[in-house]
């Protein structure tokens, strides 16, 4: 591990003026960074701890609730406005990780937890974009029964743009059905994202997880009005019941009256660098009785384009029986 200075803030302007400095990493839970960290792939010189500066409540708003970024993981999935009003993202959360991992685990640093590609996490393979950019990508003739489907950069073993990674959170998947918006604070002043476009494909610079820029804090990420409270699932296809990645994720969202779809939020997880929204998935719902053809053909929409490597095509049809069964699920109720 490289030597780092420690800074505990107790503002947020405070933390904007620390996480200026160069080479400067937030602390928020800590759970990922510090394994990074102890593993040489992540080498902050200036950890600014955030998590004494608030910002660590949920609150019903006009247009819907706002989750403060120190939020734990814990703390929202069994918050009463999340229960009442969110089932999808309490369900997603509660499907990640650990009960301890979660008491400790914020909201900002779920939506910034990096990729679990195993040559990403092991510096004795020299080969990966993401950590070393331009060394190439081990995954993509290795071991890779965990990698991208879709919307991967794959221009082959040695070049600098090679990333079939995924993004590893369960939380942010409901928040992309859930249509979520991150705000954020920085040097250049506050702004809004819609968490869609938080998150990065590697496109031509896979080291780049999302577009948020130097210095800036994630300080609340909001959701709108609630629509899929009665009809919401979240499931997780994974090795082992508890305590592992998945391999699939599908959240779903249906706004129902009677048997007909007024509209659907649908997202897939553990098959790109972010979590996966089609819009002509969700179009194909929208007005049409809840059976299971109309939702093998969203499936079908889901996956289109997917291109797979030598350890993980059984991920298409997965994910296909997935968002069928999590329809079918969500259809019947929460
Ligand atoms: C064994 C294990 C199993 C796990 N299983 C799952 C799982 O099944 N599903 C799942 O979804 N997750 C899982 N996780 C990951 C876990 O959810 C993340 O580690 C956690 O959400 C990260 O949050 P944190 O607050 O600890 O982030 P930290 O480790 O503190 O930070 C992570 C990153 O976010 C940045 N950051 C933190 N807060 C902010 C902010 N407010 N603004 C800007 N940047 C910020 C940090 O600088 C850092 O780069 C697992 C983790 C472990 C160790
Ligand atoms: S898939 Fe991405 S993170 Fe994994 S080795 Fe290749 S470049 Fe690195």
């Amino acid at each position: 591990m490289n030597p780092f200075s420690y800074n505990r803030v107790t503002s947020s302007e405070a933390a904007l003026h620390a996480g200026t400095a160069q080479g400067a990493k937030f602390l928020g839970g800590g759970t990922n960074l510090i394994d990074l960290m102890k593993s040489d792939v992540e080498q902050p010189t200036a950890l600014v701890d955030i998590n004494h500066i608030g910002l660590d409540t949920v609150v019903m708003t006009a247009n819907g609730v706002r989750i403060g970024a120190l939020v734990r993981n814990s703390d929202l999935a069994n918050h009463p406005l999340i229960t009442a009003h969110y089932p999808l993202l309490s369900h997603a959360l509660l499907a990640g990780a650990s009960p301890q991992l979660r008491n400790r685990a914020t909201t900002g640093g779920n939506l910034m937890q990096r990729t679990r590609c195993y040559y990403f996490a092991d510096t004795a393979f020299p080969a990966c974009n993401k950590r070393a950019p331009g060394s190439g990508c081990a995954a993509i003739n290795g071991f890779n029964r965990i990698h991208a489907i879709l919307g991967q950069t794959d221009e082959g073993v040695t070049s600098a743009h090679t990333c079939i990674a995924t993004h590893p959170s369960d939380m942010c998947v409901a928040l992309y059905a859930l249509g979520a918006m991150v705000e954020v604070t920085g040097p250049k002043g506050k702004r809004v994202i819609p968490v869609l476009e938080f998150h990065r494909l590697p496109g031509d610079d896979p080291a780049k997880d999302t577009v948020l820029g130097e210095g800036e804090l994630i300080t609340a990420v909001t959701l709108p009005t609630a629509k899929f409270t009665k009809h919401s699932w979240y499931l997780k296809a994974r090795d082992r019941q508890s305590y592992a990645f998945a391999l699939v994720s599908v959240a779903a969202g249906l706004e129902m009256d009677g048997n007909t779809i007024k509209s659907a939020g649908l997202a897939l997880g553990g098959v790109a660098h972010k979590p996966w929204r089609v819009p002509e998935a969700e179009a194909v719902l929208a007005g049409k009785p809840a059976t299971r053809e109309i939702f093998a053909q969203a499936a079908e929409l889901m996956v289109k384009g997917a291109k797979t490597y030598d350890h993980n095509a059984f991920k298409v049809e997965l994910a296909k029986q997935c968002v069928v069964k999590t329809l079918m699920q969500a259809a019947q109720s929460t």
